[in-house]
């Protein structure tokens, strides 16, 4: 049987404000990062990476996807983080033939979050209307190979990204992978859940990426406009080293945000840079 290569098409839902219960920094904005789902697709079917928060972000990305004519066969998801897949209970409604689908490590993760929001409305407080009453956690995907028109999708368990179980999809005939929250493009990294050994971690997940040598590497959190460049990959590393030098001297919160941002100011959502510090400082007390 003769296949087509596959296509690589990425949707950027950008940057915006939330409704932020935390104490802010000097000079710090709530906002909410720019965040990606992309679309593979052959010439008659395709598969959605991610289905990213909101119900609008959900509506924008089916009628984003639909405007390609091509029958959508699943949405999988990269990693458990809400921000990644409460949208599917949304998108499914535009798209009844489609399911969710993640990694087993990815589907626990995203059930617990369900458990934790409801402990802690830490979603839906964020998010206040947005969200869906009950969530569609993605089913658990017992293959690492998915075909879309025949061609395969390779999804790979990387790892520690900024959450522990991530993975990532390798499109060969695209020469793509697909990262989720493994590789950032000119975005402020978040580190919540990231300490020294996991950030280490991390860096060996990213060279893991680069083993793949592809030529398009798309991040789950990317400016709008952003090339899907493998240059991401090296830069997000060196990223989360800069973080590890100026955390190790050991001063305030604002001391690591303005080394930050003194090295790495070009990026997005500074925000996340602020989280990622008072998470870094907690965890040194
Ligand atoms: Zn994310």
């Amino acid at each position: 049987m003769s296949t087509s290569p596959l296509s690589i098409d990425v949707y950027v839902a950008p940057m915006r404000p939330y409704t932020c219960p935390d104490q802010l920094g000097e000079g710090e904005v709530a906002t909410w990062a720019p965040s990606s789902s992309t679309l593979i697709s052959g010439p008659t079917e395709a598969i959605l990476i991610d289905a990213l928060l909101t119900f609008e972000n959900a509506d924008h990305i089916a009628a984003w996807a639909k405007s390609f004519g091509k029958k959508i066969t699943g949405v999988y998801i990269t990693h458990g983080h809400s921000d990644h897949w409460l949208g599917l209970a949304r998108l499914l409604q535009h798209f009844p033939e489609a399911r969710g689908y993640a990694a087993p490590e990815v589907a626990a993760r995203a059930a617990w979050e369900v458990e934790f929001n409801k402990r802690s409305k830490y979603w839906t407080s964020r998010f206040p209307g947005e969200l869906p009453e009950t969530p569609v956690v993605p089913e658990v995907l017992n293959t690492d190979e998915i075909l879309v028109d025949g061609q395969v999708v390779n999804l790979i368990h990387v790892g520690q990204g900024d959450i522990e179980g991530s993975t990532i999809f390798h499109v060969p005939s695209a020469d793509a992978v697909v990262c989720g929250d493994v590789v950032y493009n000119n975005v402020h990294m978040m580190m919540y859940e990231a300490d020294q050994a996991k950030r280490e971690a991390w860096i060996a997940s990213i060279d893991a990426v680069g083993s793949l040598n592809a030529k398009t590497v798309v991040a789950g959190h990317k400016s709008v406009g952003a090339a899907d460049l493998p240059e991401n990959l090296a830069a997000s590393q060196l990223y989360l080293r800069n973080f590890t030098t100026l955390a190790k001297k050991g001063g305030t919160v604002e001391d690591l945000v303005h080394g930050m941002l003194e090295l790495h100011g070009e990026r997005d959502q500074p925000h996340t840079l602020w989280i990622s510090a008072r998470a870094e400082v907690a965890r040194r007390a």
